[in-house]
């Protein structure tokens, strides 16, 4: 049984992509379409097995994302999607999102004609070298003809491009922005982050290789802020831009506000009744689990104390434009923060604001967020 009836978000981790890209971290095997029908199966039962033990949950958003989503073959996805379907309860504006890449987005009217409605492109440049340095496999071409045909087929199309990557110069960035912007309706401009798990991060741990100065990303971070902002984008979330309050991303939006969701899939995460899940990043073992139906051992559940809870809410509202609700989060965890972090507000004063009960970054600080929610912390 579930604490409070707001739907749920639903997740499902494809763990396939055509190749590696050099700056990523995410859990991804080559794909292979034998391997890609027993994962689906696989999906299929665990959402059954949580439907058997969550059975009054609704869902409002479905985001499928990966990975590579669209490296499935039509009647493989299309399996999948059918069959979550079928089995879940959704409410009537479902937000469903499907991440694509340039050189597999090959049935896109398909993927419409499935339920899906709306598309997220992982475009990151359209500098074709820096696309090539970083081992993405499309062109500058490829990824603006699928946007102008996704833009046929769907209402709300999102781009995501990155910031910060090596050679990358702010020119680079206006431009990829100016031609992507008068298609698309959302935007996701991620700054680089590298972990030493990633290709690109043991060049840089060895020494082979640079990346940017916190400055320079700061400077790139600025620069997409502003070109976007010439094109009728908001932020709405650190990395995240819209062209309205409707195309923003919902599903996402749960992550920020700590509502709850649950992730179908190797590697991905959960969050039900104040615990967190995390699926095994394995295949083989996630296909293993399946027999004779998930069992929530599969899990490795982690309740969160109110400190962390708290810490949590102050953590990702920041990361909001809008900031945290401070009448909800005092509601919520029993709390007074003006006064309880009196000392704290004071301290982070310069960056941050408080008007019409909420607490937020001031707009040209949001990259400071990490270090304001850390203040919270002691
Ligand atoms: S960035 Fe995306 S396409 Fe590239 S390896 Fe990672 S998940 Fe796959």
């Amino acid at each position: 049984m579930i604490k409070n009836k707001l739907p749920f978000g639903l997740y499902i981790h494809v763990p396939f992509c055509r190749s590696k890209c050099s700056y990523c971290d995410f859990y991804s095997a080559t794909y292979n379409e034998d391997l890609a029908k027993l994962y689906v199966d696989a999906v299929i039962s665990e959402f059954k097995s949580v439907l058997l033990e969550f059975d009054d949950i609704e869902f409002d958003t479905i985001y499928i994302g990966g990975g590579t989503p669209s490296v499935l073959s039509n009647k493989t996805l299309n399996k999948l999607i059918e069959s979550i379907l079928a089995l879940g309860r959704f409410s009537d504006d479902l937000e469903f999102t499907l991440e694509v890449n340039p050189e597999s987005a090959v049935n896109l009217k398909a993927y419409a004609d499935a339920g899906v409605n709306r598309l997220s492109v992982g475009v990151q440049s359209l500098n074709n070298d820096i696309l090539k340095s970083i081992g993405r496999i499309h062109t500058s071409t490829l990824a603006l003809q699928v946007l102008e045909q996704a833009s046929t087929y769907y209402k709300n199309v999102s781009a995501d491009i990155m910031l910060g990557l090596p050679n990358q110069k702010l020119s680079d960035i206006s431009t990829s922005i100016s031609l992507i912007a008068p298609i698309v309706t959302h935007i996701s401009a991620y700054i680089l982050k590298l972990s030493d798990d990633s290709p690109l991060g043991l060049k840089v741990r060895d020494g082979i290789t640079t990346i940017m100065s916190d400055d320079e990303m700061a400077d790139q971070y600025e620069c997409a802020r502003d070109e976007l902002m010439k094109f009728g984008f908001s932020c709405y979330e650190i990395s995240n831009f819209a062209k309205s309050v409707n195309m923003q991303s919902r599903h996402n939006m749960k992550y920020w506000l700590r509502h709850e969701y649950i992730g179908l899939g190797p590697a991905a995460h959960s969050y039900i009744n104040n615990k967190r899940f995390f699926n095994p990043p394995d295949l083989v073992k996630y296909l293993e689990f399946q027999t004779p139906r998930f069992p929530r051992t599969f899990y490795d559940a982690i309740p969160l104390t109110k400190q962390e809870e708290i810490f949590e809410a102050i953590m990702l509202g920041l990361r909001l434009t809008t900031g945290i609700d401070v009448g909800k989060l005092n509601t919520d965890f029993n709390i007074d923060f003006l006064t309880d972090y009196a000392d704290v507000i004071k301290k982070v004063s310069a960056v941050t604001s408080y008007n019409n009960g909420h607490f937020a970054m001031l707009p040209g600080k949001m990259l400071l967020e990490s270090a304001v929610a850390v203040e919270f912390l002691h």
